[in-house]
């Protein structure tokens, strides 16, 4: 009897230890599963930042879509006329100037929309053909006449403007807010200022 007991007693131990056993081999695969979906969750984050950083570093600096600030005042003057603003959002400061040119008597109309096309916008620009010169860089950087004069694809320097070259008897003048200027192309676009171009007949 009491071995007959002892036998159930074994048998009902054994299965309680084969149990145990199964719930060891379950339990250890759920961490090996576990495991695998961490490793495999991490691989593929670090494998985002990876190309993240990547595309961050060959990003086009000239577009500010990325969200990024560029860095224009260490930029070369073909990138900074380059640059697309793209819209009005991310200008720091607005600069407006008034250019006036006139040639032989006549008044030269500037046209709207240069350095505008259907998707860009550069630091400064026209919308009108009222000769309001629109500044308006991200970031605070100074924009001179001549840069207004390349992104227009016109000459203008110190003895020319458009094709109108001074010689034995035509000159070119510059005024800023009335007063004479020979700054010219090195100009310095400030708010507010009156420009004027005046080519003519000296004698
Ligand atoms: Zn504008």
């Amino acid at each position: 009897m009491a071995e007959e007991m002892s036998r159930r007693e074994r048998r009902r131990q054994e299965r309680k230890e084969k149990k145990q056993e199964q719930k060891r081999q379950q339990q250890a695969q759920k961490k090996k599963k576990e495991f695998l979906t961490y490793t495999g969750v991490l691989a593929v984050i670090v494998v985002l930042l990876a190309v993240g950083y990547a595309i961050a570093q060959n990003a086009e600096v000239k577009t500010d879509d990325s969200g990024a600030t560029p860095d224009l005042q260490n930029m070369s003057e073909d990138e900074l006329l380059s640059y697309n603003l793209q819209s009005h959002q991310n200008a720091a400061r607005h600069i407006h100037a008034q250019l006036d040119i006139e040639i032989l008597g006549q008044d030269r109309s500037i046209p709207a929309q240069i350095g505008i096309g259907p998707n860009t916008m550069r630091v400064v620009h026209t919308h009108d053909n009222s000769g309001k010169i629109h500044v308006e860089p991200p970031v605070p950087v100074e924009v001179t006449l001549g840069n207004f004069f390349s992104v227009w694809g016109k000459t203008f320097n110190s003895s020319c403007v458009f094709d109108y070259c001074e010689n034995a008897t035509h000159k070119l003048s510059m005024y800023v807010n009335g007063d004479v200027n020979q700054q010219y192309g090195d100009k310095v676009l400030r708010e507010g200022e009156q420009i004027s171009l005046i080519y003519e007949k000296t004698g």
